[in-house]
């Protein structure tokens, strides 16, 4: 069985990010970029489950630019087995990413697809939504546990009220929430090793693809700061600030 996992090069999750002076967007010049979050956790899975033999190749799928490659190698240095970077300096919003991977869906032939649940930098949460959409396939977002057997993937999901649970028919299209695993770092050796895996480039023309923004920015602001907490003396003096200074009871 085939794997793809699709991911993005996004802010580093542990920088703050900045907004540009000019108020334009965020700060991306000279900041660190790694593998979204919940993309390493996609990896980490498919790794796991070619680990217990159930699947046999993990291609690894970025859409972005030039720079793009270094999250294509790490994923390639946890271990998946090659990777295919879709070269574009276009903003990519989600329904061209979903468009973009519906045709490596037709050219690779994967029995799921396995996204992170969502980017860290536009917080969208609708790429895997619009791919399974786009294919007719089934989905289980916000997966916290994946078990194959035979065709099908049993899918636990987050849900606001816990968990559910969903038996999908492969080919699926799995979203990963936080829970589902801890991810490995790439060893010295496997990031060496990485450097000689595979890594194809393509263009957007060659899915029939234009790539183009449709949300315009009007303007990027800095959330106001919070205010600094006060100690209250009693129970009596919070009930009566909530009641009349901040009005809410
Ligand atoms: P989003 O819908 O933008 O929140 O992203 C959800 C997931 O879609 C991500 O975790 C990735 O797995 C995938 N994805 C989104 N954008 C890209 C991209 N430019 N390249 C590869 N995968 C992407």
């Amino acid at each position: 069985m085939k794997v793809l996992v699709p991911v993005k090069r996004v802010i580093d999750a542990n920088v703050k990010p900045r907004v540009k002076a000019d108020g334009t967007g965020v700060e991306l010049a000279n900041v660190k970029m790694a593998m979204n979050p919940f993309c390493e956790i996609a990896v980490e899975e498919a790794i796991r489950l070619k680990e217990a033999g159930k699947v046999e190749e993990i291609v690894a799928v970025s859409v972005g630019p030039d720079k793009a490659q270094e999250t294509l190698r790490t994923a390639l240095a946890m271990g998946a087995d090659r990777a295919i970077l879709i070269k574009t300096d276009e903003t990519v919003e989600p329904l061209d990413v979903a468009k973009l991977l519906k045709g490596v869906v037709e050219a690779e032939s994967p029995e799921i697809v396995l996204l992170g649940k969502q980017a860290i930098d536009d917080d969208s949460n609708q790429t895997g939504q619009m791919l399974a959409a786009l294919l007719g396939w089934s989905q289980g977002t916000f997966a916290s546990k994946v078990e194959l057997d035979g065709g099908k993937a049993k899918v636990t999901r987050e849900v606001d009220g816990g968990l559910q649970v969903v038996d999908l028919k492969l080919p699926a299209i799995i979203t990963t929430d936080l829970r589902l695993n801890e991810p490995r770092y790439a060893s010295l050796p496997n990031i060496m090793k990485a450097k000689k895996k595979p890594l194809d480039e393509k263009a957007p023309g060659d899915y029939g693809v234009a790539v183009k923004a449709r949300l315009k920015v009007l303007k990027t602001e800095e959330p106001a700061g919070r205010k600094a907490g006060i100690k209250v003396g009693s129970v009596a003096e919070l009930v009566d600030k909530l009641k009349n200074e901040a009005g809410v009871i």
